[in-house]
């Protein structure tokens, strides 16, 4: 039986709200469905977390969703064309005080902290890097810049320094209000922007279980590493956080786009051993928002996020507002899955010099192990709170994480999961009733016959949380 471990996150936008295209996403590989918190109304977000709801209940699968909060916005203001030319070795002023719209001169500031966070001799990218001005001096609220690279300037682009130290907090006003809305769509992840340190982070899960204790919702935290600050803080920030996202558009901006392909293997690399998820993003098919095929080097990359043990891929403006939404979805589903054929099974290296302390862990640990070397179909796991299946997906080996749970909650989350393919099952019966429940569905799903060995762990007794402590070998009879 082949099948796709890597999981896919695709962006809602206008190119993907009608309910029909939305379903063939879903079924075409889409586990998750990224709400980008940046465009539209809290009204809009809802309307379209119900949408995909309703098309994962139609398709049969229970997509995660994920609201990502917009973050800071550290911009320039407005233009009175909309948009000016700079040319290299121009004057360009950036000011914070000025209240009329911008010339070729200068522009005012969305962003008015700048002044302070700069210094002569810095370097400010705009529009993704694609202009580069050099400060020359801080005269009050007026940064003075030299045009190092020109072209074209419009309303509202985006500010980077080189080497990271903007100090705009990670979480906004306009943030907080819109984890009110997350949490009231019940988003089973909410992804962080810019966070600095652990106490971003912190301070995001606090803001998600004070606005989601009304529903009893608590949200898996990802924070999206896409500033210079957080790479030497990676560590603290992992722990902090459930997961993190390799956010290689801003990241690239601040650190240097030749820097990011090595730090997106470190980082995915170290976020597994932390035993987090991680999510690759940004530009991945970007060819495709206007091709109805990817080219060779987006097809590598993909492939590459795969090889280096990424959970998912991500598309942005891909399936948000692009042309092709279904076939960049088939195609990015049809590149994992290839390159997972030549993911090299290394569990044996991971487990040298590695000691469990929990029961719960060496069980999942101990499932993996020997599912491993009997060359079994299938490991089952009876999860609660999905900690099992976490353990058993941060290690790689070809043979698919059945997770059953009796909570959506947890069956959604796991929609993220690198392996783990998630089924809400009442595991709440008799322990041999479910464990009979779970072998007919692998043979009803074709994922064992007769003769074929699976493995598969519960807990004793049933359906306490955290309780996972026997692990059976079966063979089907
Ligand atoms: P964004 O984040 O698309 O929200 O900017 C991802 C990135 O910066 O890569
Ligand atoms: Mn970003």
């Amino acid at each position: 039986m082949t099948y796709r471990a890597t999981k896919i996150v695709a962006t809602l936008g206008p190119a993907s709200s009608d309910p029909g295209l939305l379903e063939q996403m879903i079924r075409a590989g889409v586990n998750v469905v990224r709400l980008n918190f940046s465009h539209g109304k809290a009204d809009d977000h809802v309307e379209r977390a119900r949408l995909v709801r309703e098309a994962g209940a139609r398709a049969g699968r229970e997509v995660a969703i994920m609201a990502d909060l917009q973050g800071p916005k550290i911009r320039v203001g407005k233009f009175a064309d909309g948009k000016v030319l700079l040319q290299p070795g121009a004057s360009f002023v950036l000011d914070a005080a000025r209240a009329g719209p911008g010339d070729v001169h200068g522009v005012g500031l969305d962003y008015k902290e700048l002044p302070r966070d700069v210094r002569p001799g810095d370097t400010l990218l705009l529009n993704d890097g694609l202009i580069v001005l050099t400060v020359d001096a801080v005269r009050g609220e007026a940064v003075h810049t030299t045009v190092k690279v020109g072209g074209e300037l419009s309303n509202n682009k985006g500010i980077n320094k080189q080497g990271g130290g903007l100090t705009a907090p990670a979480l906004t006003a306009k943030d907080m209000e819109d984890i009110k809305t997350a949490m009231a769509l019940r988003a089973d992840y909410v992804a962080v922007s810019f966070p600095k340190n652990a106490t971003d982070m912190e301070m995001a899960r606090q803001l998600c279980n004070v606005a989601g204790a009304e529903w009893g919702h608590k949200p898996q935290l990802i924070a999206k590493i896409e500033r210079a600050e957080a790479i030497p803080r990676l560590a603290e920030i992992l722990a902090a956080s459930d997961g993190i996202m390799v956010a290689r558009g801003d990241l690239a901006v601040e650190v240097g786009n030749a820097t990011v392909p090595a730090l997106q293997k470190k980082m995915i690399t170290m976020a597994r051993q932390a035993d987090k998820l991680v999510i690759t993003a940004t530009q991945m098919m970007e060819s495709m928002i206007t091709n109805p095929v990817p080219t060779r080097a987006e097809v590598s990359d993909v492939a590459n996020a795969v090889l280096d043990g990424t959970d998912a891929v991500m598309l942005s403006a891909e399936t948000a507002a692009g042309k092709y939404p279904l076939e960049t979805v088939r195609e990015m589903a049809a590149i994992c899955q290839a390159a997972e054929d030549h993911d090299p099974a290394e569990l044996d290296a991971d487990f040298s010099g590695a000691t469990f302390q929990r029961i719960d862990q060496s069980i999942a640990m101990g499932a993996l192990f020997t599912a491993y070397h009997l060359g079994a179909k299938a490991i089952v796991a009876l999860t609660d709170s999905g900690s099992t299946a976490l353990w058993m997906s941060r290690h790689r080996v070809r043979i698919p994480i059945y997770a059953l749970t009796p909570k959506i909650g947890t069956q959604r989350k796991l929609a993220l999961y690198r392996n783990v393919r998630p089924l809400l099952m009442d595991t709440s019966a008799l322990r041999d009733e479910a464990l009979m429940q779970a072998e007919n569905y692998l043979k009803a799903q074709g994922v064992v016959e007769a003769g074929d060995v699976y493995a598969i762990t519960c807990g004793e007794p049933m359906g306490a949380p955290g309780g996972t402590n026997m692990l059976k070998i079966c063979r089907v009879s």
